[in-house]
């Protein structure tokens, strides 16, 4: 049993003319938009025209498919909303495919009791903060957040949904209860390099990594680039720098070949050309899959920080702005689609996704399993994202085959 590429390419391409601007060939259509609503419009008139039924939640997350959500459903599904200048890939391929897989079966008069439905989630890509359609699902929002969540710009999340016709409180109702839920399966390209780069066909993803961020204070003293010998200086900047250096010894000797360090932003102060900067405030992300690792790294970054600073006269200071554990999917899902993508041929890896996405929430109330397929040089989130044809289609026939062997019919 095959899904029929043809058709999801259509699909793929019709939504990706949805949003599309014809200066930069990205498409827009950040959460709550007029091109997201529009978008969520059309899908809902698509999957109408397949015969499914549809509906629409408080918080904007479009459902489609056929038969009672009486018992314990099978979810597939991804998110439709994109950043600025996305690619037609980033979430719409989940989405699209989730409904390839329904008329798949359809084709093949493939009978269940199982409710197998779609959803193509909203406001994922985080304008206003969140991952706002997948945490309602979870039950993860409250009031206070709803109200007070708002973009760059400074517009708020219950005025750019009061302005599409919702009111934003009544996301708080969207929750799924997890006996709704028998499993959540999303497809989604990697967004990283790994795949293309190895020429594996398919990712089997055990979870998303965990993160931490910190802003780091290293003070000095600042003092005039000519008079002050370098023995005699406090030099902020040295200190990052020999930071650097060690990041690569702090992820051999505390992390593992999942751990990633990064140091993104870096300010110095005063950030005068003839002057030693007497302060370096930069930031720190780490991540890894296990959340023992991510406590050993981030112990080791704060010590080799504190030598640092002793080395050079330095005063260290660090505030955690965030922590987010690891987010792991379910173990049990996750090797029976391995068991099915060996039973295809498929090349493939078991990967962490160090990209966040619809999953880790929806991995809180029900078994959530994420399939990846390459990213062309690892690029998304800009328009010359892109995955080739073939692999859109081997991934719609893993999810397909993945859902398949959730059928209780099939002896699950
Ligand atoms: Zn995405």
């Amino acid at each position: 049993m095959q899904i029929n590429c043809e058709r999801l390419k259509a699909n793929l391409i019709e939504l990706s003319k949805i949003g599309y601007n014809e200066h930069d060939r990205g498409i827009y259509r950040p959460g709550f938009s007029d091109a997201d609503m529009q978008a969520r419009r059309w899908l809902q008139e698509q999957a109408q025209a397949a015969g499914y039924d549809t509906f629409m939640d408080g918080a904007g997350n479009v459902f489609f498919g056929r038969g009672e959500l009486n018992k314990p459903a099978i979810l597939m599904g991804s998110h439709i909303d994109s950043v600025p200048a996305g690619g037609i890939f980033d979430g719409s391929l989940g989405v699209m495919a989730a409904l390839e897989v329904l008329q798949t079966m359809d084709d093949h008069n493939v009978k269940t009791d199982t409710p197998v439905w779609g959803v193509a989630t909203a406001e994922e890509e985080g304008r206003f903060g969140g991952m706002f359609g997948a945490q309602a699902m979870a039950g993860k929002l409250n009031p206070d957040w709803v109200l007070s969540a708002h973009d760059a710009d400074g517009v708020y999340l219950k005025d750019a949904m009061a302005a599409q016709g919702f009111n934003a409180m009544d996301a708080l109702d969207a929750a799924w209860r997890p006996e709704q839920l028998k499993a959540y399966l999303e497809l989604h390209i990697e967004q990283g390099p790994v795949l293309f780069q190895e020429n594996l066909q398919i990712g089997v993803v055990d979870g998303i990594s965990g993160v931490f961020k910190w802003i780091v204070h290293l003070k000095g003293k600042a003092d005039h680039a000519g008079t002050a010998p370098m023995d005699m200086r406090s030099d902020a900047f040295m200190g990052l720098a020999d930071f650097a250096h060690e990041i690569e010894r702090i992820i051999a000797e505390n992390g593992t070949d999942k751990t990633r360090i990064t140091v993104g932003k870096v300010e110095l102060k005063p950030g005068y050309p003839h002057t030693v900067p007497g302060e370096a405030i930069f930031t720190i992300v780490g991540r890894d899959m296990d959340e023992a690792v991510m406590q050993e790294v981030a112990n080791a970054c704060r010590k080799t920080l504190s030598a640092i600073a002793r080395k050079h006269r330095l005063m260290f200071e660090y505030e955690q702005s965030s922590w987010l554990p690891p987010k792991p999917c379910s173990k049990a899902l996750t090797d029976q689609i391995e068991a099915q993508v060996k039973q295809m041929g498929y090349s493939y890896l078991r990967m962490p996704s160090g990209a966040g996405h619809d999953t880790q929430f929806l991995s809180e109330i029900t078994e959530a399993g994420l399939i990846f397929i390459p990213s062309v040089n690892g690029v998304s989130h800009a328009p010359d994202e892109w995955s080739h044809w073939h692999d859109v289609e081997n991934g719609a026939n893993v999810l397909l085959h993945a859902a398949m062997a959730l059928l209780p019919e099939n002896g699950k």
